[in-house]
């Protein structure tokens, strides 16, 4: 458990690197880790997950300038994520929600960088999982992803920027393999703890403006996966 959990906390850091760094158009290899703010060099005690970020009180040690907290999120989410997938027995249905859960954990972080659902991601992970699906054979709800397609088609039409494109997308892919309660719970408890996190920064002295969707869909999605 305690591998799974430093292997968790170590890929999210790299996939923290490689997000940022493909997005900014910067090559992934160099330049070695640094601050953004000051440049400076990230020594090998720097770089450790999430106690790095905890010793250094979120704050760079050459420029003290603060480090978002978002990284000490996706590293105790990868953390948490793989502690939860070592737990899962050796099964084909296993094999179906760990693609599931680690794409939309990918998706979480680069919406919560960069506020977008990457389809580069998206598609591929939804194809790959339609493939087992029908391979399983597990349960596929069709009618219900056309439905919803027509519903969102409408929303996009009349309310263009009320919902981010990218959460759409998700779920229309998402729903393909949840059946409508389940959806309808997903979506409730995504939208409830969006709320609860909005409720709890307006109490902080820097509210948070605009939130990633996404990060809480896959919360909701872990819960109701783990408890099916
Ligand atoms: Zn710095």
């Amino acid at each position: 458990m305690l591998l799974a959990f430093l292997f968790g906390a170590c890929l999210a850091s790299f996939c923290c690197v490689v997000i940022e760094r493909s997005y900014q158009g910067i090559s992934i290899v160099k330049p070695a880790s640094h601050c953004t703010r000051c440049q400076h060099k990230l020594r090998s005690y720097e770089l450790i997950p999430i106690f790095s970020i905890l010793l250094q009180k979120f704050r760079c040690t050459a420029c003290h300038q603060p480090i978002p907290k978002i990284y000490l999120l996706a590293e105790m989410s990868g953390a948490l994520l793989f502690v939860g997938l070592s737990q899962l027995p050796l099964t084909f249905y296993s094999l179906f929600c760990g693609l599931w859960l680690l794409s939309g954990w990918l998706l979480s972080l680069t919406d919560l960088f960069y506020y977008h659902v990457e389809p580069k991601i998206l598609y591929p992970a939804s194809v790959v999982m339609l493939l087992l699906a029908i391979i399983g054979p597990l349960p596929l709800y069709w009618q219900q992803t056309a439905l919803l397609f027509l519903i969102f088609l409408c929303i996009r039409l009349f309310f263009p920027q009320k919902i981010g494109d990218g959460d759409l997308q998700l779920l229309l892919c998402w729903s393909l393999f949840l059946p409508y309660q389940e959806l309808a719970l997903l979506v409730c408890l995504a939208s409830l703890l969006g709320v609860l996190v909005i409720l709890l920064s307006s109490f902080s002295r820097q509210p948070i403006k605009k939130l990633p969707f996404v990060p809480f869909l896959w919360a909701a999605l872990a819960f109701l996966l783990w408890h099916s």
